[in-house]
């Protein structure tokens, strides 16, 4: 059994990489030119921005509000990839519609889980939300399996629904992986498909499923992860993400100028520059690479010859200054009511109620009679946690806010990003330096 998977790449395609026809053909000639040395097995994200609508569609029909401009919108914008990559690919006389009828089936689906979704409101938002996003990568995948197989061959092209391989508990939103079940799943879909000769395997991003049948999503962004689950547990030998920008950088090339690219890196140090906000690389998705010393490659798909960013097991000189950017932050302070000492006791409540809430700490500091946490920005979440601590704590918060953090700082960098600004919270260890300014 493990003969057969002698050399599996992964390949993790995101937005970007598939937002249109030429891009989904550009993804095709990539896996052509580069990527069949053995089996490859390709995780897609949904097309171009396509989460982003489906999260304001399900939104809108969640709360019962009319969404029909932004459904228009979403169906025209898939069914015109369709038709490019038909009218590139296929010889004049074929019949479109028979390209597009998977497409189609899934675009109806979705049209009656979303009405259904306006008659029923018992699921709950995020368990909803789940159903509903999920689609995005199911459409996506597809597409790009359409013209996989046009390129290829169906023989040799087979996709795969993630929701019933990926086995992940009822975390709404952020579900976490079982683990040994994901495992088995995988293995046994995989290797089944390999041994009847498909060597092209693809399958979504982002989404998982549970024991009930029920879609979960992974987190926004979290398709970088997806294909670590896969090349996890089918010990691949590499994973290689195809973005916009020519491999992993020192910031982002949109904010920063002069950006510079780390040829090779550390799993460490890259774990580290994903935690704290660099939008590279899903932060979830090092781990297990790590666990089974899989290396990682990070490649534009615009060059796909250039080398790109190489993490793995590696040692190398101390790197230059890293800046990393993150947006949509919110500072949360308490104090207790009675002016008394900020305690491990109430610690504890805090920690609790910020668990409870779901709101998952970037950055803390406390003081006497205060303590502050700087979080990701949600507004049911932070009123949610309002809810809980309000009878005992003096809690205030202020939103809109950006996180800084300065990896391998120096003090030419330091001055370079702190200045003329107001720094509402900072915080400084030998290596790094994070504040919070307004946005
Ligand atoms: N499509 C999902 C998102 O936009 C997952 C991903 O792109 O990684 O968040
Ligand atoms: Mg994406």
């Amino acid at each position: 059994m493990e003969n057969e998977l002698t050399g599996l790449q992964v390949y993790k395609f995101g937005g970007a990489s598939v937002k249109d026809a030429a891009a989904i053909l550009n993804l095709c000639r990539i896996v052509r030119d580069f990527g069949l040395s053995g089996p490859l097995l390709i995780v897609v994200s949904a097309m171009g921005k396509t989460t982003n609508a489906l999260e304001e569609i399900y939104d809108l029909a969640y709360h019962g509000r009319d969404y029909s401009a932004q459904w228009a919108a979403l169906v025209a914008y898939h069914q015109r990839a369709v038709l490019d990559i038909s009218n590139q690919q296929l010889p004049a006389e074929t019949d479109v519609d028979v390209v597009s009828v998977e497409l189609n089936d899934i675009l109806a689906e979705l049209s009656t889980a979303l009405a259904s979704l306006e008659r029923d409101l018992t699921m709950g938002y995020d368990k909803g939300y789940d159903q509903i996003v999920s689609y995005g990568e199911r459409l996506s995948v597809a597409l790009v399996s359409e013209a996989l197989a046009l390129t290829f061959s169906w023989g040799r092209v087979r996709d795969i629904a993630a929701a019933g391989l990926i086995k992940t508990n009822e975390n709404w939103r952020e579900a976490q992986v079982d683990w040994l079940a994901t495992e088995k799943a995988i293995n046994s879909a995989v290797h089944h498909l390999i041994g009847s000769g498909i060597d092209i395997i693809i399958t979504q991003g982002f989404i998982g499923g549970t024991d009930t049948n029920h879609y979960t999503t992974l987190g926004r962004e979290g398709s970088d992860y997806s294909a670590a689950i896969f090349a996890y547990c089918l010990r691949a030998e590499s994973v290689t993400i195809w973005k916009d920008v020519p491999g992993l950088l020192n910031a982002d090339p949109k904010i920063f100028p002069d950006t510079v690219l780390y040829p090779e890196i550390s799993y460490q140090e890259t774990i580290e520059m994903a935690f704290y906000g660099a939008s590279v690389i899903h932060p979830k998705t090092l781990k297990p690479l790590a666990d089974r010393h899989i290396p990682l490659r990070v490649k534009s798909f615009l060059d796909p010859a250039a080398p790109g960013t190489l993490i793995h097991d590696c040692q190398h000189p101390p790197l230059v200054p890293a800046f990393i950017r993150k947006g949509g932050q919110c500072l949360l302070s308490f104090e207790s009511k009675d002016f008394a000492f900020i305690s491990e006791e109430n610690l504890e409540v805090i920690f609790g109620a910020l668990a409870q809430a779901r709101l998952k700490i970037n950055l803390m500091q406390n003081s006497a009679i205060s303590f502050s946490v700087c979080t990701d920005f949600s507004e049911m979440r932070v009123q949610r946690l309002l809810a809980l601590l309000q009878g005992q704590f003096r809690v205030q918060y202020n939103s809109a806010l950006t996180l800084f953090t300065i990896k391998h700082y120096d003090t030419a960098s330091l001055e370079r990003l702190t200045a003329g600004r107001e720094l509402l919270l900072e915080q400084r260890t030998r290596s790094t330096f994070q504040f919070l300014v307004r946005e």
